[in-house]
């Protein structure tokens, strides 16, 4: 079932996706050659914390950890551990966080100092595709309006749309109906309505789509080992469109 969420519901989350920006913009800043995927993982564990909200990946499914770090050929899912980044990295963060029973998900890759041109291009199209299906997140269109927009843009840059991860519905629980595809055709699917709130997730590949699930059962990775990259939001739409909630900085930002 989609619950729409009423406008005092809405600013929770918005409190909520502030303080997780605030997060990731701490964890971000971090990624630096030697530094481990734990230590980032015991730094958004204290991030959240010092906000007075809960760390929502810890036990949800059972994942151990408080963020999900995946690099270079892990796609997503990275369980944080001893592996150190290295200069020339990709860095996909993945976080969530409950505030006052309020969920946001968010991420995003970050490049270890100097990426090859071939990476730099997969993050720009990456976060260009995310922006282009926040864009289409407007009342009136359909989730297949997101999921073209994203898929059109990532294919027509050579790259590749991951199929077996969605986005999602988002509130009082981090998945909720209705799953938010990063690839479809425009006019199909689930009407978009105010009050409904969604996470927004493209996964793109260097390669080709398919994915492997690693002995950990958690961190996934490219079948062909070549990169990944991952941008995410929690955004609200309301009657005027799109409200980006995982941000700090200006809507104009991500919402034309
Ligand atoms: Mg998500
Ligand atoms: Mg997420």
């Amino acid at each position: 079932m989609i619950t729409l969420k009423r406008s005092e519901e809405v600013a929770l989350m918005r409190e909520a996706g502030h303080l997780l920006a605030e997060v990731l913009e701490e964890l971000a800043a971090m990624v630096a050659p030697g530094v481990t995927t734990s230590e980032l993982d015991r730094a958004a564990n204290r991030a959240i914390r010092q906000r007075g909200c809960f760390p929502g990946f810890l036990g949800y499914d059972g994942f151990p950890k408080h963020l999900c770090v995946s690099v270079n050929e892990q796609v997503v899912h990275g369980v944080p551990g001893g592996l150190r980044i290295r200069e020339g990295d990709l860095v996909s963060l993945d976080c969530g966080l409950i505030h006052q029973g309020w969920w946001a998900d968010a991420g995003l890759t970050v490049a270890c100092g100097e990426v090859d041109p071939v990476s730099q291009r997969l993050l720009d199209v990456t976060r260009e595709a995310l922006r282009r299906g926040i864009n289409a997140a407007r009342p009136g269109n359909r989730l297949g309006d997101i999921g073209q927009a994203v898929q059109d843009h990532v294919e027509a840059n050579g790259f590749s749309v991951v199929r077996g991860y969605t986005g999602h519905g988002i509130g009082r629980d981090m998945h909720e109906e209705p799953e938010v595809p990063n690839y479809g055709r425009a006019g199909r699917g689930v009407e978009i309505r105010p009050g409904l709130c969604i996470a927004i997730e493209p996964i793109v590949n260097q390669g080709s789509p398919g994915t492997v699930v690693q002995p950990d059962r958690w961190t996934v990775v490219t079948g062909d080992g070549l990169r990944s990259c991952y941008f995410e939001h929690t955004l609200a739409i309301s009657e005027s469109g799109p409200e980006v909630l995982t941000t700090t900085g200006p809507q104009e930002d991500w919402v034309d």
